[in-house]
């Protein structure tokens, strides 16, 4: 089975050397210490019982170097329903214990006994089955798939009372198994990817060795399938991948079939018909069974590994981090960071994206290198990759987007426009110290960039004096660098044209991440020399008020309403 990187989590500098012995045993996993009490660790959380919750939720298979209950007591409200269920196990801090505790289905005991092999101890195993045939029978390795939990449940339970078993077909991982085997058996493991009912005295096993491969695709096409698969008598589990013409690699009936059948999607260089697409993906098999042109059936007598089929979709997302700060990042943002295998971006906003796995590859620039970068991604994801292209705040402000659409509008590379191209939103900068100083963009609003790098500074000038003229708070994004010296200088002598001195002001400086400063002034005490590149300038409407807060910064908003104009 490929599992996700286990997450090894330690509370304290004590268990330390302990999880960095664990961390040999599996390179991609990072290990999670608690902020303030252990440095020197590859990500610090703040909260215990979140952070092991939110690794539960998403999957992740948890190590946790503490007492066994304050692990149970931390998950217990997960474990009411049924879910995933990684495998999450205690492991003693000085590394002399390691409890498996859940996740028997996943392969804990796999682990446990991983885990206490590298410690020098031995693991706390107390499935019976599991002890008495040293493997669970109930968790085939990958590429083989149970065909009923329930049914498999009361068969080892049959064992476990004395039964013998007949083994049918080829199972290899079942010769190291201490089974009471017997040719006169009542029971059975069969092994095999053919339809059959399952009786109640045999516990079935598909070998995931059968591929679809698809030339064309037709409304129902799952139902297709599996009416194909039908008539060919193999059953559905058996099905390991839908193989199809890259031509059709964008259509969305095609990936819903495959998310139907609960199958990888591959794709390889059309073919003339499907046979033949199936025999250029996989020519050592035996010639593929046609059934139409534009579906055949392919057999193999070992399970079929799908990352060796062809290539997979391309995937290219652009993300927005947000401020900086790890709990302003969407979830669906860190989802697709932990799925790539690519990561593109300016130096400091892709080390803001880490820490990555050692298979996962960085590629950083300089920030001014924006279109060879978005194109560079694209190469990547055409490959078959899953890329990801960090941008700090939202990726559609001044940022990577709209960059990489550009370099794709420009682009006539098919294997471009086929690459499943996402944008994943982010906390932008004005939002976020907005937040901070209270609800100064409370009502319209206009968004600026001050740099004119890319655009006249005559157009800068011209829509601050119509937003002004038109009465809307104002955000300046980019608002000084040692390049563009003056430009905030100039921008505010327009902007006093139209606003009194009195109109608040905020300046929010690295925010959401060390150092964060936040400003309220007025347009009457504001300085160039109090913005930086690294500050957002936030100023108000005519509307706009402060009031005190006590031990900070006042309270700055723009009510909702406007004055009636005569
Ligand atoms: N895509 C980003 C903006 C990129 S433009 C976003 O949506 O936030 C870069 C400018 O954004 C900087 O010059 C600064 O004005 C502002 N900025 C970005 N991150 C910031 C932060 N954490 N605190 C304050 N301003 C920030």
């Amino acid at each position: 089975m490929t599992r996700k990187a286990p997450a090894i989590v330690i509370l304290g500098k004590g268990s330390l050397a302990t999880a960095r012995k664990i961390q040999q045993l599996y390179p991609d996993a990072l290990v999670h210490g608690l902020a303030g009490r252990v440095e020197d660790v590859d990500c610090s959380y703040r909260e215990f019982g979140a952070t092991l919750r939110q690794l539960y939720q998403q999957d992740t298979p948890i190590i946790a170097l503490c007492a066994a209950g304050i692990v149970i007591r931390t998950l217990a409200s997960e474990l009411l329903e049924k879910g995933v269920e990684p495998p999450v196990l205690a492991v003693a801090e000085d590394g002399s214990a390691v409890v498996p505790l859940l996740g028997g289905l996943g392969g804990v005991n796999v682990m446990a006994r991983e885990i206490a092999a590298g410690l020098g101890v031995a693991a706390a195993i107390t499935t019976s089955g599991e002890l008495r045939f040293g493997t669970c029978l109930l968790n085939p390795p990958s590429g083989y798939a149970l065909a009923d939990l329930e049914l498999g449940k009361r068969f080892v339970s049959d064992l476990l009372a004395g039964e013998t078993v007949r083994i049918d077909g080829e199972a290899p991982w079942l010769a190291q198994a201490q089974l009471p085997q017997s040719e006169q058996a009542q029971l059975a493991i069969h092994v095999g990817c053919d339809a059959r009912a399952v009786s109640d005295n045999e516990l079935v096993i598909y070998p995931r060795c059968v591929m679809v491969a698809i030339t064309a695709v037709s409304a129902q096409l799952a139902t297709t399938v599996r009416e194909a698969l039908a008539s060919a008598q193999i059953a559905e589990p058996a099905l390991a991948c839908l193989l199809a013409s890259e031509s059709l690699m964008a259509d969305p009936a095609l990936h819903a079939a495959a998310a139907e059948l609960g199958v990888a999607l591959r794709f390889a260089v059309d073919a003339k018909s499907a046979s033949a697409l199936a025999a250029q993906a996989m020519p050592q098999l035996l010639p593929p069974q046609a059934l139409t042109e534009n579906l055949a059936i392919v057999v193999s007598s070992q399970p079929i590994d799908p990352v060796q089929i062809g290539r997979a979709r391309g995937r290219l997302a652009v993300i927005g981090l947000g401020p900086g700060a790890a709990e302003f990042m969407v979830p669906a943002v860190k989802a697709e960071l932990a799925r790539a295998n690519d990561i593109l971006g300016y130096e400091t906003y892709v080390r803001m994206a880490g820490p990555f796995r050692a298979d996962q590859v960085m590629h950083c620039t300089d920030n001014r290198e924006e279109m060879q970068r978005a194109r560079h991604a694209f190469e990547l994801a055409a490959q078959g990759r899953s890329v990801v292209v960090v941008s700090s705040g939202d990726p559609g402000v001044f940022a990577m987007a709209a960059a990489v659409l550009e370099a794709l509008h420009e682009s006539t590379n098919p294997r471009w426009h086929a690459v499943d191209l996402q944008m994943l939103p982010g906390v932008s900068a004005s939002l976020a110290t907005a937040a901070q100083a209270g609800a100064p963009l409370g009502h319209d609003f206009c968004v600026l960039s001050l740099s004119d790098n890319l655009k006249p500074w005559s157009i800068i000038e011209k829509r601050l004096d119509l937003a002004c003229q038109a009465d809307l708070a104002l955000a300046f994004y980019n608002p000084i660098s040692r390049s563009r010296p003056w430009q905030l200088g100039r921008a505010l002598e327009i902007v006093r044209q139209h606003r009194t001195a009195q109109t608040p002001v905020v300046l929010g400086r690295d925010i959401g991440r060390p150092g964060q400063t936040l400003r309220v002034v007025t347009l009457g005490d504001l300085h160039p020399e109090m913005v930086d590149m690294r500050t957002m300038v936030l100023v108000g409407s005519s509307t706009t008020c402060q009031f005190a807060r006590a031990h900070a910064e006042p309270w700055v908003y723009t009510p909702r309403w406007y004055p009636v104009q005569d």
